[in-house]
């Protein structure tokens, strides 16, 4: 606590908080010339066919590693990106590192099926960024083919999305670049509205993979955190099937985050999930990890 004007005030001195504030601030300031030196890098987590356990493709997932901080996850700087403008150009980086390992990969294993690559993009992209330029401009320096680049968007950057970011997913999507929407489920969008844009793929945000867990196998709680009571809603498992056979039948493909026990996986199997994503599977890896992983079940 400070004093002022001779009196104790428990004002603006929460050091915790000063500290924080001060820590956003100085990752805010080094951003940029961050992407100049190079710490930013990028892991991998594999995307896996539910049928056949084969790894199908990967996510970009980027971390920072900070001279000071060391390794950050995105939740700590990616909001200050976007606050910034900052992630125009972390994007673009992002983009371009992604599509080249996949290109590379593609022509170190030429007996195995092609992966593709799952990048996350920001709303401010797609909005500032002449990001369909971008894209065609990477996709042509790495070789890479456009159905091996898939863009994942949350609901709310493509809900209510007219004009400039419409045509955006609308150019992207004539190009053969797949769009997801990310995180889908946690936000207020209607799948009927969702399958008139461009769109090829559903994520299915964790939450509901959770909800599973905590109705039918709390014993399998594999971090043993409990997740289960995020979301004790019974009716979960007969949601998430109703929204995979309508995404289906709007020729939609649903891909599940968050798999981490195998009953979960057999439950999604059941009920028709594509692809999952998880740490039943893999964490999110540096590229080399992933070589390992293209021949094999997971
Ligand atoms: P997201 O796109 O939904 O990515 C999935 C997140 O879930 C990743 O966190 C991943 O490590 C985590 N995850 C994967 N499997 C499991 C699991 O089985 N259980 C649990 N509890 N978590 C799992 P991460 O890497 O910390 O990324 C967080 C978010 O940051 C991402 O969420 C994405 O929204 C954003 N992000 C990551 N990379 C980028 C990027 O290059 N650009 C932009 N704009 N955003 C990014
Ligand atoms: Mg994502
Ligand atoms: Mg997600
Ligand atoms: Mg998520």
């Amino acid at each position: 606590w400070a004093k002022a004007d001779g009196k104790a005030r428990w004002t603006l001195f929460d050091p915790e908080r000063n500290a924080h504030r001060m820590t956003r601030q100085a990752l805010a300031s080094t951003l940029r010339p961050a992407i100049e030196r190079g710490e930013f890098a990028l892991e991998y987590q594999p995307l896996v066919g539910m049928e056949d356990g084969r790894v199908r493709g990967v996510e970009a997932l980027v971390r920072w590693n900070h001279p000071q901080f060391g390794v950050l996850t995105p939740n700590r700087f990616i909001g200050l990106a976007e606050e910034d403008g900052s992630i125009v150009p972390l994007g673009r980086w992002v983009l371009a590192t992604a599509c080249r390992q996949a290109r590379r990969w593609q022509l170190e294993h030429p007996d195995e099926p092609p992966l593709f690559v799952s990048v996350n993009v920001a709303v401010r992209q797609v909005w500032d960024s002449d990001l369909v330029s971008d894209v065609a401009e990477i996709l042509a320096e790495t070789g890479l083919a456009p159905h091996l680049l898939q863009l994942e968007l949350t609901e709310s950057a493509v809900m209510g999305s007219a004009g400039r970011p419409l045509q955006a997913l609308q150019d992207l999507s004539d190009m053969g670049v797949h769009i997801a929407i990310d995180d889908f489920g946690t936000g207020y969008s209607n799948l009927a509205y969702l399958s008139r844009l461009p769109v090829s793929v559903l994520k299915l945000d964790g939450s509901f993979v959770r909800g599973f867990q905590y109705e039918n196998d709390k014993s399998d709680d594999a971090d043993g955190d409990g997740a289960g009571a995020v979301s004790p809603n019974p009716a979960d498992e007969v949601v998430v099937e109703a929204m995979i056979q309508l995404a289906h039948r709007l020729g939609l493909t649903v891909t599940a985050e968050c798999v981490e026990t195998s009953a979960q996986a057999a439950r999604l199997r059941r009920i028709g999930c594509d692809t999952g994503q998880g740490w039943l599977y893999s964490r999110p890896v540096p590229p080399d990890r992933i070589s390992g992983m293209l021949a094999v079940r997971v």
